[in-house]
């Protein structure tokens, strides 16, 4: 494999010479930090007065975690650490747990975010080359302009179609020859489910390769979409609070996202005990930001739960990878007193061939317990009329289903294409249990 770099020296910088740049820039970000009016009151709390407190890159343990209710509570430019005729852009996010939080960028941010960008579109083997679809919401939404800055910083041709409207993103896969979209991957899966409801032939389109992110989703959905498509699929991590897609990205090895580490400093907290932990276990993401001067966010608590890779990667990249983020974690969901993941019950019916390509978990109360339904699309070529061996295909999701998750749920199978599809990030859960006041 031919391993393409775009800026081979920071890429493949050694550890050691990364975590002293890594050191430089967290004194940095630290003193200005203490230009917003949030910092400057939480740092000085926590004892630290400048940067020059910060002596290794341990002591990073010493600055408080911020979480996004800091975020709401710095609202709307408590977080802001340059004038505001500095700023030229701002972002929010998705709000899929409540209001959305805002960040702020400069021009260098800007600069800054394109260059991360192309750096992992660069990594996937793209080139100038290619045509380039974002198949994403543009505006508040990081997704749109982040890639679209990026992709066009590699000289790709960017076609910026947004999200939805499969009918004209096909067209203009045909029209332009697209080699590589970007999306979510639930909408690509809606995007292959289109395509063969329209008769839209791959041999029509030159696509080769999709990157997805987003949303949480299993290595099973992404085989499923390769295979469906006949493409490489590249997982995108990011966060509109870290900037957005951007902060991690797969290689062309497609295992596991490098963190861009002169960037982002990343640590891996146990979300209990708030204890740092070792290399290779799983827990929650904490990230500082150091290449952002706008809106520094320090030890910011993700909530999204992964694990570093112990070994480095063969592409000579020194920048750490993470494990594919299996959801957050206030995802998950208590049913009956079983503990669970909606990313559980994804990784077992997305390997089950005769299951299409969307699911819905429905969660509600039948007397005193909880009930749960695994609502579920059928390969239109499995889906029947006839009840019997529908009944029988019910069975086994649910046998299946039962073996891995210890909990029993109902099954409901839908036909192909018939279960709600949404333009942004997908909608998993619906939980119709009374909230506890
Ligand atoms: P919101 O927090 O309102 O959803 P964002 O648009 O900033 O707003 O979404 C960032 C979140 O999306 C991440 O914290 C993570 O939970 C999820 N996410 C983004 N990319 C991925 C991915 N590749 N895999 C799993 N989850 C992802
Ligand atoms: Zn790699």
């Amino acid at each position: 494999m031919d391993i393409q770099y775009w800026d081979k020296e920071t890429e493949c910088l050694p550890r050691k010479d990364l975590e002293a740049h890594q050191l430089q820039a967290l004194k940095k970000i630290v003193d200005q930090s203490f230009k917003t009016e949030f910092y400057s009151k939480r740092l000085k709390d926590a004892g630290i007065n400048s940067g020059d407190d910060i002596k290794t890159l341990q002591c990073i343990r010493r600055i408080p975690f911020t979480t996004k209710h800091d975020l709401r509570s710095a609202f709307p430019y408590g977080m802001l650490a340059v004038p505001k005729s500095d700023v030229v852009r701002l972002h929010a996010s998705s709000g899929t747990t409540g209001i959305p939080t805002t960040i702020y960028l400069t021009k260098k941010d800007i600069e800054a975010w394109a260059s991360y960008m192309a750096r992992c579109i660069y990594a996937t083997g793209c080139t100038r080359d290619d045509v380039f679809q974002n198949m994403i919401t543009y505006g508040l939404f990081t997704g749109g302009l982040g890639f679209h800055y990026g992709a066009e910083k590699v000289g790709m041709m960017v076609i910026p179609s947004g999200s939805g409207n499969t009918a004209r993103q096909f067209k203009l896969m045909q029209d332009f020859e697209t080699t590589v979209v970007h999306s979510t991957p639930s909408f690509l899966l809606h995007v292959e489910s289109k395509m063969r409801e329209e008769g839209v032939k791959r041999g029509s389109l030159k696509l080769k390769r999709a990157f997805a992110g987003a949303e949480p989703y299993s290595e099973d959905t992404r085989k499923r979409i390769e295979a469906l498509l006949d493409i490489d699929v590249f997982n995108s991590y990011g966060l509109s609070e870290m900037n957005g897609p951007g902060v991690a990205f797969e290689c062309q090895h497609k295992n596991g996202l490098h963190i861009w580490e002169d960037g982002y400093i990343a640590e891996i907290i146990d979300p209990d005990t708030l204890e740092p932990l070792p290399d290779g276990e799983k827990g929650e993401l904490v990230i500082t930001i150091l290449c952002r001067e706008a809106s520094p966010i320090l030890r910011y608590r993700t909530r999204d739960i992964t694990s570093f890779y112990t070994e480095p990667c063969s592409c000579g990249r020194t920048h750490r990878r993470l494990h594919r983020i299996t959801g957050r974690s206030d995802d998950m969901l208590i049913v009956n007193g079983v503990n669970l993941f909606p990313s559980q019950i994804e990784e077992v019916i997305m390997n089950m061939k005769e299951v299409g390509n969307n699911y819905l978990i429905v969660v509600e109360k039948e007397g005193a317990l909880d009930r749960l339904t695994v609502k579920t699309e059928v390969n239109a070529d499995n889906f029947m009329d006839d009840s019997r061996p529908m009944n029988a295909l019910k069975e086994r999701i649910a046998r299946t289903l039962q073996v891995s998750i210890s909990i029993n749920p109902r099954v409901e199978l839908h036909e192909n294409g018939s279960l709600p599809v949404s333009e942004g990030k997908a909608v998993r859960v619906i939980d119709k249990r009374p909230k506890d006041v």
